[in-house]
Protein backbone atom coordinates (compact mmCIF):
# COMPACT_ATOMS: atom_id res chain seq x y z
CA UNK A 1 0.00 0.00 0.00
CA UNK A 2 3.08 2.22 0.21
CA UNK A 3 2.27 3.18 -3.51
CA UNK A 4 -0.30 6.57 -4.08
CA UNK A 5 -0.41 5.43 -7.92
CA UNK A 6 -1.42 1.55 -6.75
CA UNK A 7 -3.17 2.37 -3.55
CA UNK A 8 -5.32 5.19 -4.95
CA UNK A 9 -5.03 6.21 -8.58
CA UNK A 10 -7.96 8.30 -7.72
CA UNK A 11 -6.25 10.84 -5.48
CA UNK A 12 -2.67 10.23 -7.84
CA UNK A 13 -4.54 11.73 -10.27
CA UNK A 14 -6.46 14.24 -8.47
CA UNK A 15 -2.66 15.59 -7.59
CA UNK A 16 -1.43 15.22 -10.62
CA UNK A 17 -3.35 17.45 -12.51
CA UNK A 18 -3.01 19.83 -9.66
CA UNK A 19 0.67 20.11 -9.98
CA UNK A 20 -0.11 20.12 -13.93
CA UNK A 21 -2.53 23.38 -12.95
CA UNK A 22 0.56 24.82 -10.97
CA UNK A 23 3.36 24.36 -13.47
CA UNK A 24 1.02 25.57 -16.03
CA UNK A 25 -0.30 28.91 -14.77
CA UNK A 26 0.75 32.61 -14.02
CA UNK A 27 0.40 32.24 -10.13
CA UNK A 28 -0.46 35.57 -8.92
CA UNK A 29 -2.31 35.24 -5.75
CA UNK A 30 -0.66 37.42 -3.48
CA UNK A 31 -1.09 34.65 -0.55
CA UNK A 32 0.19 31.34 -2.28
CA UNK A 33 3.95 30.52 -3.39
CA UNK A 34 5.82 27.32 -4.11
CA UNK A 35 7.54 25.88 -1.03
CA UNK A 36 10.56 23.73 -1.62
CA UNK A 37 11.33 20.09 -2.19
CA UNK A 38 12.77 19.47 1.25
CA UNK A 39 9.95 21.30 2.87
CA UNK A 40 7.53 19.22 1.43
CA UNK A 41 9.50 16.03 1.97
CA UNK A 42 9.70 16.77 6.14
CA UNK A 43 5.46 17.40 5.57
CA UNK A 44 4.97 14.32 4.04
CA UNK A 45 7.05 12.50 6.49
CA UNK A 46 6.60 9.88 9.37
CA UNK A 47 6.51 12.79 11.56
CA UNK A 48 2.92 12.75 11.28
CA UNK A 49 2.02 9.95 13.15
CA UNK A 50 3.35 11.23 16.30
CA UNK A 51 1.24 12.81 18.94
CA UNK A 52 2.59 15.31 21.51
CA UNK A 53 0.16 17.35 23.10
CA UNK A 54 2.40 19.77 25.46
CA UNK A 55 5.48 21.29 24.66
CA UNK A 56 9.57 19.87 24.85
CA UNK A 57 9.36 18.23 27.85
CA UNK A 58 6.13 18.27 29.30
CA UNK A 59 4.48 16.13 27.03
CA UNK A 60 1.42 13.99 27.84
CA UNK A 61 2.54 11.41 25.37
CA UNK A 62 5.54 9.31 25.72
CA UNK A 63 8.38 8.69 22.56
CA UNK A 64 8.98 12.00 22.08
CA UNK A 65 12.49 12.31 22.58
CA UNK A 66 13.08 13.51 18.66
CA UNK A 67 9.76 15.50 18.77
CA UNK A 68 10.72 17.50 21.51
CA UNK A 69 15.02 18.17 20.01
CA UNK A 70 12.75 19.10 16.30
CA UNK A 71 9.88 21.80 18.06
CA UNK A 72 13.07 23.40 19.78
CA UNK A 73 14.87 23.61 16.63
CA UNK A 74 12.09 24.78 15.12
CA UNK A 75 11.62 27.42 18.06
CA UNK A 76 15.42 28.41 17.55
CA UNK A 77 15.47 28.98 13.79
CA UNK A 78 12.06 31.02 14.09
CA UNK A 79 13.54 33.51 16.81
CA UNK A 80 16.80 33.79 14.66
CA UNK A 81 14.83 34.05 11.08
CA UNK A 82 13.23 36.96 12.98
CA UNK A 83 16.98 38.14 14.70
CA UNK A 84 15.04 37.95 18.06
CA UNK A 85 16.56 37.71 21.57
CA UNK A 86 15.62 34.50 23.35
CA UNK A 87 15.97 36.66 26.67
CA UNK A 88 13.22 38.95 25.08
CA UNK A 89 10.67 36.69 22.91
CA UNK A 90 9.40 33.13 22.88
CA UNK A 91 7.52 31.56 20.02
CA UNK A 92 4.98 29.19 19.91
CA UNK A 93 5.09 27.27 16.76
CA UNK A 94 2.47 24.79 16.97
CA UNK A 95 -0.76 27.13 15.60
CA UNK A 96 -2.30 24.64 12.99
CA UNK A 97 -2.24 28.05 10.43
CA UNK A 98 -3.11 31.79 10.87
CA UNK A 99 -6.69 32.10 11.38
CA UNK A 100 -6.30 29.56 14.61
CA UNK A 101 -3.12 31.36 15.71
CA UNK A 102 -5.15 34.72 15.90
CA UNK A 103 -7.60 33.52 18.09
CA UNK A 104 -5.45 31.96 20.63
CA UNK A 105 -3.99 35.40 20.93
CA UNK A 106 -7.12 36.77 21.90
CA UNK A 107 -8.31 34.12 23.67
CA UNK A 108 -4.90 34.29 25.59
CA UNK A 109 -5.10 37.56 26.59
CA UNK A 110 -8.64 39.09 26.46
CA UNK A 111 -12.02 38.01 27.94
CA UNK A 112 -15.19 37.43 25.89
CA UNK A 113 -16.91 40.52 24.94
CA UNK A 114 -13.33 42.66 25.23
CA UNK A 115 -12.55 45.13 22.53
CA UNK A 116 -10.71 44.72 19.81
CA UNK A 117 -9.80 47.12 16.87
CA UNK A 118 -8.53 45.58 13.74
CA UNK A 119 -8.21 46.64 9.78
CA UNK A 120 -11.59 46.57 8.07
CA UNK A 121 -12.37 43.55 5.87
CA UNK A 122 -13.36 45.90 2.76
CA UNK A 123 -10.13 48.15 3.07
CA UNK A 124 -7.69 45.32 3.24
CA UNK A 125 -8.16 43.25 6.66
CA UNK A 126 -8.23 39.60 7.93
CA UNK A 127 -11.42 37.85 8.61
CA UNK A 128 -9.76 37.01 11.41
CA UNK A 129 -9.25 40.70 13.07
CA UNK A 130 -12.95 41.17 13.76
CA UNK A 131 -14.73 41.41 10.58
CA UNK A 132 -18.89 41.94 10.87
CA UNK A 133 -21.56 43.30 8.61
CA UNK A 134 -24.33 44.98 9.95
CA UNK A 135 -26.36 42.20 9.51
CA UNK A 136 -23.77 39.49 10.98
CA UNK A 137 -21.08 38.36 13.04
CA UNK A 138 -18.99 36.89 10.16
CA UNK A 139 -16.02 35.44 12.47
CA UNK A 140 -15.52 34.20 15.70
CA UNK A 141 -13.53 37.11 16.41
CA UNK A 142 -16.44 39.42 16.12
CA UNK A 143 -19.06 36.90 17.70
CA UNK A 144 -16.63 36.00 20.75
CA UNK A 145 -14.99 39.62 20.86
CA UNK A 146 -16.56 43.29 20.27
CA UNK A 147 -15.35 44.50 17.24
CA UNK A 148 -14.77 48.45 15.65
CA UNK A 149 -12.63 48.39 12.75
CA UNK A 150 -10.83 50.84 11.34
CA UNK A 151 -10.19 51.49 7.71
CA UNK A 152 -8.02 53.37 4.78
CA UNK A 153 -8.68 57.42 4.01
CA UNK A 154 -10.51 56.14 0.93
CA UNK A 155 -8.73 59.59 -0.49
CA UNK A 156 -5.31 58.13 -0.42
CA UNK A 157 -5.81 54.69 -0.32
CA UNK A 158 -3.73 54.30 3.35
CA UNK A 159 -4.60 53.50 6.66
CA UNK A 160 -6.95 56.71 8.30
CA UNK A 161 -4.24 56.76 11.54
CA UNK A 162 -6.17 59.90 12.54
CA UNK A 163 -9.37 58.32 12.72
CA UNK A 164 -7.86 55.05 14.37
CA UNK A 165 -6.68 57.50 17.45
CA UNK A 166 -9.89 58.67 17.90
CA UNK A 167 -12.40 56.14 17.38
CA UNK A 168 -9.81 54.24 19.90
CA UNK A 169 -10.02 57.06 22.33
CA UNK A 170 -13.75 56.53 22.53
CA UNK A 171 -13.74 52.68 22.09
CA UNK A 172 -10.94 52.36 23.94
CA UNK A 173 -10.06 48.69 22.76
CA UNK A 174 -7.90 46.63 24.49
CA UNK A 175 -6.52 45.22 21.82
CA UNK A 176 -4.99 46.75 18.14
CA UNK A 177 -4.49 44.82 15.07
CA UNK A 178 -1.69 45.65 12.36
CA UNK A 179 -1.49 43.86 9.49
CA UNK A 180 -3.38 43.14 6.61
CA UNK A 181 -4.30 40.69 3.90
CA UNK A 182 -4.67 42.80 1.06
CA UNK A 183 -2.67 46.33 2.20
CA UNK A 184 0.13 47.57 0.07
CA UNK A 185 2.03 49.49 2.15
CA UNK A 186 3.74 48.82 5.25
CA UNK A 187 1.99 50.04 8.55
CA UNK A 188 3.26 52.75 11.09
CA UNK A 189 3.95 51.10 14.24
CA UNK A 190 5.32 53.72 15.93
CA UNK A 191 2.28 55.83 15.50
CA UNK A 192 -0.02 52.42 16.21
CA UNK A 193 2.43 52.19 19.41
CA UNK A 194 1.71 55.06 20.59
CA UNK A 195 -2.21 54.81 19.99
CA UNK A 196 -2.40 51.73 21.39
CA UNK A 197 -0.25 52.91 24.73
CA UNK A 198 -2.72 55.78 25.22
CA UNK A 199 -5.63 53.79 25.63
CA UNK A 200 -3.89 50.86 27.67
CA UNK A 201 -4.39 48.52 24.71
CA UNK A 202 -2.36 45.71 23.86
CA UNK A 203 -0.32 45.74 20.28
CA UNK A 204 -0.39 42.84 18.11
CA UNK A 205 1.03 42.25 14.36
CA UNK A 206 -0.81 39.92 12.08
CA UNK A 207 2.28 39.47 9.60
CA UNK A 208 1.20 36.42 7.55
CA UNK A 209 1.49 38.22 4.19
CA UNK A 210 5.29 40.03 4.38
CA UNK A 211 6.69 37.64 7.27
CA UNK A 212 8.90 36.90 4.30
CA UNK A 213 9.58 40.38 3.73
CA UNK A 214 10.19 40.70 7.47
CA UNK A 215 12.56 38.35 8.13
CA UNK A 216 14.69 39.64 4.54
CA UNK A 217 14.46 43.08 6.87
CA UNK A 218 13.14 44.38 3.17
CA UNK A 219 9.40 45.94 5.41
CA UNK A 220 9.81 47.59 8.21
CA UNK A 221 10.59 45.60 11.69
CA UNK A 222 7.05 45.19 13.98
CA UNK A 223 9.06 43.59 16.76
CA UNK A 224 10.31 46.96 17.46
CA UNK A 225 7.02 47.84 18.59
CA UNK A 226 4.36 45.09 18.88
CA UNK A 227 3.75 43.13 21.84
CA UNK A 228 2.65 39.94 20.27
CA UNK A 229 3.43 39.29 16.48
CA UNK A 230 1.59 35.90 14.65
CA UNK A 231 2.10 35.10 10.97
CA UNK A 232 1.00 32.61 8.72
CA UNK A 233 4.44 30.14 7.52
CA UNK A 234 3.13 29.87 4.08
CA UNK A 235 3.26 33.07 2.30
CA UNK A 236 5.88 34.90 1.41
CA UNK A 237 7.93 33.42 3.61
CA UNK A 238 7.64 30.08 1.37
CA UNK A 239 7.16 27.37 4.36
CA UNK A 240 4.64 24.26 5.11
CA UNK A 241 0.78 25.28 5.58
CA UNK A 242 1.25 26.44 9.02
CA UNK A 243 0.94 29.32 11.67
CA UNK A 244 3.15 30.89 14.51
CA UNK A 245 2.86 33.38 17.34
CA UNK A 246 5.95 35.36 18.67
CA UNK A 247 5.59 36.95 22.04
CA UNK A 248 7.25 39.20 24.75
CA UNK A 249 8.79 37.59 27.33
CA UNK A 250 8.43 40.47 29.92
CA UNK A 251 4.58 40.89 31.16
CA UNK A 252 2.68 43.20 29.60
CA UNK A 253 0.18 45.33 31.19
CA UNK A 254 0.17 42.48 34.20
CA UNK A 255 -0.07 39.68 31.37
CA UNK A 256 2.70 36.67 31.15
CA UNK A 257 2.29 36.53 27.53
CA UNK A 258 3.98 33.55 27.57
CA UNK A 259 2.35 31.13 29.77
CA UNK A 260 -1.01 32.88 28.43
CA UNK A 261 -0.27 31.92 25.21
CA UNK A 262 1.30 28.60 25.63
CA UNK A 263 -1.89 27.92 27.41
CA UNK A 264 -4.29 29.23 25.15
CA UNK A 265 -3.01 27.13 22.14
CA UNK A 266 -2.79 23.97 24.14
CA UNK A 267 -5.16 22.94 26.10
CA UNK A 268 -7.13 25.98 25.32
CA UNK A 269 -7.85 25.28 21.64
CA UNK A 270 -5.41 22.42 19.68
CA UNK A 271 -4.81 19.22 21.01
CA UNK A 272 -1.85 17.57 19.24
CA UNK A 273 0.77 19.49 17.42
CA UNK A 274 0.95 18.42 13.64
CA UNK A 275 4.95 17.61 13.88
CA UNK A 276 5.11 16.99 9.58
CA UNK A 277 4.31 20.68 9.69
CA UNK A 278 6.69 21.79 12.25
CA UNK A 279 9.62 19.72 10.32
CA UNK A 280 8.42 21.55 7.48
CA UNK A 281 8.94 24.89 8.97
CA UNK A 282 12.23 24.23 10.75
CA UNK A 283 13.45 23.26 6.99
CA UNK A 284 12.06 26.54 6.18
CA UNK A 285 13.30 28.64 8.46
CA UNK A 286 16.99 27.95 8.22
CA UNK A 287 16.45 28.95 4.66
CA UNK A 288 15.16 31.84 6.00
CA UNK A 289 18.97 32.39 7.41
CA UNK A 290 20.54 32.36 4.17
CA UNK A 291 21.49 34.60 1.28
CA UNK A 292 19.15 33.30 -1.61
CA UNK A 293 16.70 34.08 0.66
CA UNK A 294 17.09 37.24 1.40
CA UNK A 295 17.78 37.97 -2.37
CA UNK A 296 14.75 36.49 -3.23
CA UNK A 297 12.53 38.72 -0.86
CA UNK A 298 14.12 41.89 -2.37
CA UNK A 299 13.15 40.50 -5.89
CA UNK A 300 9.25 40.05 -4.65
CA UNK A 301 9.50 43.67 -3.85
CA UNK A 302 11.55 44.93 -7.11
CA UNK A 303 9.35 42.56 -9.44
CA UNK A 304 6.24 44.01 -7.67
CA UNK A 305 7.03 47.92 -8.37
CA UNK A 306 7.95 46.77 -11.81
CA UNK A 307 4.44 45.06 -12.11
CA UNK A 308 3.34 48.36 -9.87
CA UNK A 309 4.60 50.58 -12.44
CA UNK A 310 3.85 48.97 -15.75
CA UNK A 311 0.36 48.87 -14.80
CA UNK A 312 -0.03 52.56 -13.89
CA UNK A 313 1.59 53.37 -17.38
CA UNK A 314 -1.07 51.32 -18.74
CA UNK A 315 -3.59 53.71 -17.09
CA UNK A 316 -4.39 51.62 -14.52
CA UNK A 317 -5.46 53.01 -10.81
CA UNK A 318 -3.69 51.29 -8.02
CA UNK A 319 -5.02 52.06 -4.31
CA UNK A 320 -2.30 54.17 -2.64
CA UNK A 321 -1.14 55.05 -5.68
CA UNK A 322 1.84 51.92 -5.53
CA UNK A 323 3.41 49.09 -3.29
CA UNK A 324 5.79 48.99 -1.34
CA UNK A 325 5.69 45.89 -0.72
CA UNK A 326 4.24 41.87 -2.74
CA UNK A 327 0.96 43.25 -4.00
CA UNK A 328 -0.94 45.59 -5.69
CA UNK A 329 -4.55 46.15 -5.50
CA UNK A 330 -5.95 47.49 -9.06
CA UNK A 331 -9.09 49.32 -8.74
CA UNK A 332 -10.89 48.40 -11.60
CA UNK A 333 -14.13 50.30 -11.70
CA UNK A 334 -13.01 53.30 -13.54
CA UNK A 335 -13.25 51.28 -16.26
CA UNK A 336 -16.59 50.35 -15.65
CA UNK A 337 -15.92 46.36 -14.74
CA UNK A 338 -15.52 44.69 -11.38
CA UNK A 339 -13.00 42.10 -10.00
CA UNK A 340 -14.94 39.25 -10.46
CA UNK A 341 -15.60 38.92 -14.33
CA UNK A 342 -11.66 39.68 -14.69
CA UNK A 343 -10.63 36.85 -12.43
CA UNK A 344 -12.83 34.34 -14.48
CA UNK A 345 -11.32 35.79 -17.62
CA UNK A 346 -8.27 35.55 -16.55
CA UNK A 347 -8.31 32.20 -15.07
CA UNK A 348 -9.83 30.56 -18.34
CA UNK A 349 -6.47 31.97 -19.84
CA UNK A 350 -4.48 29.51 -16.49
CA UNK A 351 -3.61 33.40 -14.83
CA UNK A 352 -4.63 33.18 -11.40
CA UNK A 353 -5.17 35.80 -9.31
CA UNK A 354 -8.31 36.35 -6.99
CA UNK A 355 -11.10 39.33 -7.38
CA UNK A 356 -10.54 41.93 -4.05
CA UNK A 357 -12.76 44.49 -2.87
CA UNK A 358 -11.26 47.95 -2.71
CA UNK A 359 -12.04 51.09 -0.77
CA UNK A 360 -15.68 52.13 -1.15
CA UNK A 361 -17.19 48.73 -2.79
CA UNK A 362 -20.34 48.32 -1.86
CA UNK A 363 -20.79 44.58 -2.64
CA UNK A 364 -17.86 41.64 -1.20
CA UNK A 365 -19.43 39.16 -4.14
CA UNK A 366 -19.18 41.33 -6.90
CA UNK A 367 -16.03 43.53 -5.95
CA UNK A 368 -14.01 46.46 -7.68
CA UNK A 369 -10.66 45.25 -7.67
CA UNK A 370 -7.93 42.59 -8.13
CA UNK A 371 -5.13 41.95 -5.82
CA UNK A 372 -1.96 40.45 -7.60
CA UNK A 373 1.04 39.48 -5.48
CA UNK A 374 4.73 38.87 -6.45
CA UNK A 375 6.14 35.94 -4.10
CA UNK A 376 5.02 32.69 -6.27
CA UNK A 377 5.97 34.21 -9.62
CA UNK A 378 9.66 35.59 -8.02
CA UNK A 379 9.81 31.95 -6.77
CA UNK A 380 9.47 30.59 -10.42
CA UNK A 381 11.92 33.18 -11.39
CA UNK A 382 10.46 35.82 -13.32
CA UNK A 383 12.37 38.97 -12.45
CA UNK A 384 11.58 42.70 -13.54
CA UNK A 385 10.69 42.50 -17.16
CA UNK A 386 8.60 39.18 -16.84
CA UNK A 387 6.40 41.30 -14.16
CA UNK A 388 6.12 43.82 -17.13
CA UNK A 389 4.51 41.07 -19.72
CA UNK A 390 2.42 39.77 -16.72
CA UNK A 391 1.24 43.51 -16.44
CA UNK A 392 0.57 43.04 -20.30
CA UNK A 393 -1.22 39.64 -20.48
CA UNK A 394 -3.18 41.19 -17.40
CA UNK A 395 -4.04 44.26 -19.41
CA UNK A 396 -5.12 42.18 -22.60
CA UNK A 397 -7.04 40.14 -20.04
CA UNK A 398 -8.95 43.08 -18.88
CA UNK A 399 -9.12 44.41 -22.90
CA UNK A 400 -11.26 40.84 -23.42
CA UNK A 401 -13.23 41.34 -20.20
CA UNK A 402 -14.95 44.37 -21.47
CA UNK A 403 -15.04 43.24 -24.90
CA UNK A 404 -17.20 40.36 -23.41
CA UNK A 405 -19.46 42.35 -21.38
CA UNK A 406 -20.31 44.34 -24.26
CA UNK A 407 -21.62 40.79 -25.51
CA UNK A 408 -23.45 39.35 -22.85
CA UNK A 409 -27.32 40.38 -22.45
CA UNK A 410 -28.44 41.00 -18.92
CA UNK A 411 -25.89 42.46 -16.44
CA UNK A 412 -25.79 40.02 -13.74
CA UNK A 413 -22.23 38.72 -13.11
CA UNK A 414 -23.64 35.08 -13.12
CA UNK A 415 -25.15 35.74 -17.29
CA UNK A 416 -21.59 37.07 -17.52
CA UNK A 417 -19.72 33.81 -16.56
CA UNK A 418 -22.84 31.44 -17.93
CA UNK A 419 -21.87 33.35 -21.48
CA UNK A 420 -17.93 33.18 -21.32
CA UNK A 421 -18.14 29.64 -20.26
CA UNK A 422 -20.53 28.44 -22.89
CA UNK A 423 -19.02 27.08 -26.54
CA UNK A 424 -20.66 30.42 -28.35
CA UNK A 425 -18.11 32.55 -26.56
CA UNK A 426 -16.53 34.22 -29.41
CA UNK A 427 -13.42 35.78 -27.82
CA UNK A 428 -12.61 32.56 -26.17
CA UNK A 429 -9.05 32.29 -29.03
CA UNK A 430 -7.90 35.62 -27.69
CA UNK A 431 -8.45 34.48 -23.95
CA UNK A 432 -6.62 31.02 -24.74
CA UNK A 433 -3.82 32.55 -27.14
N1 LIG B 1 -3.91 36.70 8.64
C1 LIG B 1 -3.78 37.29 7.44
C2 LIG B 1 -3.29 38.70 7.38
C3 LIG B 1 -4.09 36.59 6.28
O1 LIG B 1 -3.98 37.18 5.09
C4 LIG B 1 -4.54 35.26 6.39
C5 LIG B 1 -4.88 34.45 5.22
O2 LIG B 1 -4.90 34.81 4.11
C6 LIG B 1 -4.69 34.71 7.66
C7 LIG B 1 -4.36 35.45 8.77
C8 LIG B 1 -5.28 33.36 7.87
O3 LIG B 1 -4.48 32.35 7.58
P1 LIG B 1 -5.07 30.86 7.39
O4 LIG B 1 -5.74 30.87 6.07
O5 LIG B 1 -3.83 30.05 7.45
O6 LIG B 1 -6.01 30.60 8.52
Amino acid sequence: DDNLSESDPEVRTIIDKEKNRQFRSLELIASENFTSRAVMEAVGSCLTNKYSEGLPGKRYYGGNEYIDELEVLCQKRALAAFSLDAKKWGVNVQPLSGSPANFEVYTAILNPHDRIMGLDLPHGGHLSHGFMTPKRRVSGTSIYFESMPYRLDESTGLVDYDMLEKTATLFRPKLIIAGASAYPRDFDYPRMRKIADAVGAFLMMDMAHISGLVSAAVAANPFEYCDIVTTTTHKSLRGPRGGMIFFRKDPVLGVDLESAINNAVFPGLQGGPHNHTIGGLAVCLKNAKSPEFKAYQNKVVSNCRALASRLMELGYKLVSGGSDNHLVLVDLRPLGIDGARVEKILDMASITLNKNSVPGDKSALVPGGIRIGSPAMTTRGFREDEFVSVADFIHEGVQITLEAKKSVSGSKVQDFMKFVTSPDFPLIDRVLD
